[in-house]
């Protein structure tokens, strides 16, 4: 009886959780409100667009293997680990605030699902004049040019040693700041060196290019601005600002 109860009320938080973030996801609304949602047990989001949308810069079955394959693990592994932990009901936005005084595995496990949930959202099919909004007239100013700004973070992209991650956020001081994180910390972290909020976030390990860039991360790099999704992005800087 307690058994059943406790799985029709997971299958029923579940259920919730899919349909709320699928809802979400698919009119590419922004992540936002998702990223900030109290949950039970975390479910996969689903992607706002197809596996091949962002053809030919991210291949069909990179983007299928990195969100069914990988971002799945990060899922299942944060669950476990919260479960063990006896920690249930926070957001995983909370949780990367507050993950010093969590297990290595909630570190690991929710600052995976934190960042791809993200970075999904951070992207959109090519084709599209970027339109002007208020990051990008911050980015100009703060960088002194658009170029500028795209050699700047590319650089810290490039730069990560190993696996991570490189970011564009707004600082303490509500200022544009470059940086990048290893493993998958990221900037929300207590524990993290480089610390804000994320407006732009780029994954940087092998998994997310090598089959369709091998080695060659700096043309996965240049390839991934002809996907980013300004207008999510802006959303986000907007929402920072206030
Ligand atoms: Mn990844």
């Amino acid at each position: 009886m307690t058994k059943r109860r406790t799985f029709l009320k997971q299958t029923a938080l579940a259920g919730i959780g899919v349909s709320i973030l699928g809802n979400n996801l698919s009119k590419a609304e922004s992540f936002l409100n998702i990223l900030q949602q109290k949950a039970e047990k975390f479910v996969l989001p689903m992607l706002p667009y197809a596996y091949d949308a962002l053809e030919p810069h991210i291949d069909k079955m990179t983007m299928e293997i990195h969100h069914t394959k990988h971002h799945q693990a990060y899922v299942d592994k944060l669950n476990k680990a919260l479960e063990e932990a006896k920690i249930s009901g926070l957001s995983i936005e909370d949780i990367c605030k507050n993950v010093s005084k969590y297990p290595a595995a909630v570190r690991n496990n929710g600052g995976g699902h934190w960042n791809h949930s993200l970075f999904w959202g951070l992207m959109k099919a090519p084709g599209e004049a970027i339109a002007k909004n208020n990051l990008t007239d911050a980015i100009q100013s703060a960088f002194g040019s658009f170029e500028d700004f795209k050699t700047k973070f590319s650089e810290a992209a490039k730069n990560r040693f190993g696996s991570g991650w490189s970011w564009l956020v707004v600082n303490k001081d509500k200022k544009l700041e470059i940086g990048s994180t290893p493993n998958q910390d990221n900037p929300l972290m207590d524990l993290s060196d480089f610390k804000g909020v994320p407006i732009l976030g780029l994954d940087v390990w092998e998994h997310a290019y090598y089959l369709k860039y091998q080695n060659k991360r700096a043309d996965y790099i240049s390839a991934w601005w002809n996907v980013v999704n300004w207008e999510e992005a802006g959303r986000r800087y907007d929402k920072a600002m206030k």
